[in-house]
């Protein structure tokens, strides 16, 4: 809640002034000449660099228990300032199959036109992803939990392999935030975090973050927010630096309602399995104890007995949770991955992935847990 907020200098304003300023002016020009050769603090120019940012930076970096943090303009931003940052033409990405899809469709579609590869393995298993391990591999890019059923990435055992193979594990933590994981702990080099979702935590910003060693975010920052334009805006920094300091009170409640009704679907007759890493039915609940903590985040995924229809039934019929896309909102969103999200994908590639055709996944918000089980139930049949 406090880092990076100081009362203003000026007017002694507890939160953070928004300053929409696009420029700021030099005292002389021994000023302008040493912020430009970065031996002067100050701010030069919105695209760089400004108030808002830092403060939401800062925020992010305590959070994260990071040297430093770039916010940008989106998750994907955050992603792309990460690959257009670290990466040359003939370096190679270790990507898990269990991938947010437009990750997977900025590496295919722009870095592979400069000469990027990605190997996609399942990260799961430890010796296929050693066996993907070149010398040539630059990043080894894990997403735990994963979009859409939940899979987990073992990240402790991934940075070791990736340092011993001379590369950076870089994480996309989206789905857990830091309250639940923090991926440097375990090693990482980078945690990225769409800030759309948890961190801004309110439905209203768009906005990405990247923390950890100095370097590392430097070389993101100038890549990927000062030369791809991908700043953020200073209202939207400020807007995602609000929604932090309530991230552990939204979290913690949208946590304990998705275990909650997640444990009530898994014991109902009409579902015919439920994934929540908090559940000892999760593969791998026993590394969700390990690497997550106080809690196991806010989305379940489930699939009904009555199969497609059933799950069309369900995802037509809710009436307080939202048919929507996205997470991590405070109010609760319902997607229907086979048909919407993951529709491109073949059908023997989504079934391999365990997304059956009528899998729904839930992003629980913070409304009372009796009206969200009322909800779905009045929908299970
Ligand atoms: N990473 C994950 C896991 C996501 O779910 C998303 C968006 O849904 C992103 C990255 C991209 O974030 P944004 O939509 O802010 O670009």
């Amino acid at each position: 809640m406090h880092a990076g907020d100081a009362p203003d200098a000026a007017t002694g304003a507890l939160d953070a002034p928004i300053v929409q300023a696009t420029t700021y002016a030099f005292a002389d020009a021994d000023d302008a000449a040493g912020q430009f050769a970065g031996t002067r603090e100050g701010y030069i120019y919105g695209r760089w660099r400004h108030p808002n940012g830092r403060c939401l930076e800062a925020k992010v970096a305590a959070l994260e228990g990071a040297e430093a943090c770039v916010a940008v303009g989106s998750g994907m931003a955050a992603i792309h300032g990460v690959f257009a940052g670290l990466l040359e033409a003939g370096d190679e990405v270790v990507a898990p199959q269990s991938l947010y899809a437009e990750t997977a469709r900025l590496l295919a579609t722009v870095f592979a036109r400069f000469g990027v590869r990605t190997r996609y393995v399942d990260l799961r298993d430890l010796d296929a992803a050693r066996a993907a391990l070149s010398p040539r591999t630059k990043i080894v890019w894990a997403e735990t939990p994963a979009n859409p059923v939940l899979d987990l990435l073992d990240l402790e055992a991934l940075a070791a392999l990736a340092h011993g193979a001379g590369a950076l594990l870089v994480v996309d933590g989206t789905f857990a935030t830091p309250y639940h994981q923090r991926a440097l702990a375990f090693g990482a080099d980078l945690s990225v975090h769409a800030a759309t979702k948890a961190l801004a935590g309110h439905g209203d910003a768009v906005a990405g973050v990247v923390s950890g060693r100095a370097e590392l975010v430097a070389a993101v920052r100038e890549a990927g927010a000062r030369s791809a334009g991908a700043a953020i805006a200073p209202f939207v920094a400020w807007l995602v630096a609000r929604g932090l300091k309530t991230l552990p009170l939204r979290q913690a409640a949208a946590s304990a309602n998705a275990a909650e009704l997640a444990a009530r679907l898994e014991a109902h007759p009409a579902v015919a399995h439920v994934r929540y890493p908090g559940l000892g039915s999760h593969p791998q609940h026993a590394l969700a104890r390990r690497q997550m903590e106080r809690g196991f985040g806010s989305l379940v995924a489930f699939e009904l007995a009555g199969g497609e229809p059933a799950g069309r039934r369900l995802y037509d019929g809710v009436a307080l949770i939202a048919r929507a896309v996205s997470l991590g909102d405070l109010r609760s969103l319902l997607t229907f991955p086979a048909a919407t999200t993951h529709a491109s994908m073949a059908e023997a590639q989504r079934e391999a992935a365990g997304i059956g055709p009528g899998l729904l996944r839930l992003s629980v918000g913070v409304e009372d847990v009796e009206d969200l089980w009322r909800d779905l139930d009045a929908r299970l049949g």
